[in-house]
C-alpha cells in the first residue's frame, strides 16, 4: 500500500483499486480529530464516485447526535446510516466504507475495528469489490490517516 499526497488529496494505491480522498473529505476528518485527551471518537461513512478502478471518495458524513461515543469506542446509528446510503446513491455515489478517529498520532486499526468492518462486509449487499476502513489520527496527512481495503 502506497500513500501519497497529490493535489491536496490523499491517494492510496491498493492491488485492485486506487483510492483518492478528496480535500472535502480530509476537511471533515480534520474537523473531528481527537486532539484533547477528553475528546471522543467520531466517525461516519464514506461515499465515492467510482470510475473503473479509481474510487474518488468525495463525501464523508460526520457523527450524528444518535451515535453513542466514547474515547475508545464509537457505535453508529444504523438507521441513519441506511438513510445516508440511500441519499448518496441517488446522487450517483456508492457507499465505500467507514471512518473514525483515534487518539494516536499515526493510527492503526484495532482488532475490534477489523472485526466490525468484516461484519459490515458480511451483512451488506455491496456493488463494490470491497470496503474501506479509514482511521484518522493526529499527525498531518498523509501520515495521520490509515486506509485499509477489505474484501
Ligand atoms: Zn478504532
Amino acid at each position: 500500500m502506497a500513500v501519497t499526497l497529490e493535489d491536496s488529496s490523499v491517494v492510496v494505491r491498493f492491488h485492485r483499486v486506487t483510492v483518492r480522498l478528496s480535500p472535502e473529505v480530509l476537511k471533515v476528518f480534520d474537523a473531528h480529530r481527537q486532539t484533547g485527551w477528553f475528546s471522543r471518537e467520531a466517525g461516519g461513512q464514506l461515499f465515492a464516485d467510482i470510475q473503473g478502478e479509481v474510487w474518488h471518495v468525495v463525501a464523508a458524513t460526520g457523527p450524528r447526535s444518535a451515535d453513542r461515543r466514547g474515547r475508545f469506542h464509537f457505535w453508529p446509528d444504523r438507521n441513519a446510516e441506511q438513510r445516508e446510503i440511500d441519499e448518496h446513491f441517488s446522487a450517483g455515489l456508492e457507499y465505500v466504507g467507514d471512518w473514525h478517529t483515534h487518539p494516536e498520532s499515526v493510527p492503526t486499526p484495532s482488532q475490534n475495528d477489523i472485526y466490525s468492518i468484516m461484519n459490515v462486509l458480511r451483512e451488506s449487499t455491496l456493488y463494490t469489490s470491497g470496503l474501506l476502513l479509514c482511521i484518522v489520527g493526529l499527525a498531518p496527512f498523509p501520515e495521520g490517516v490509515h486506509v485499509s481495503f477489505h474484501a
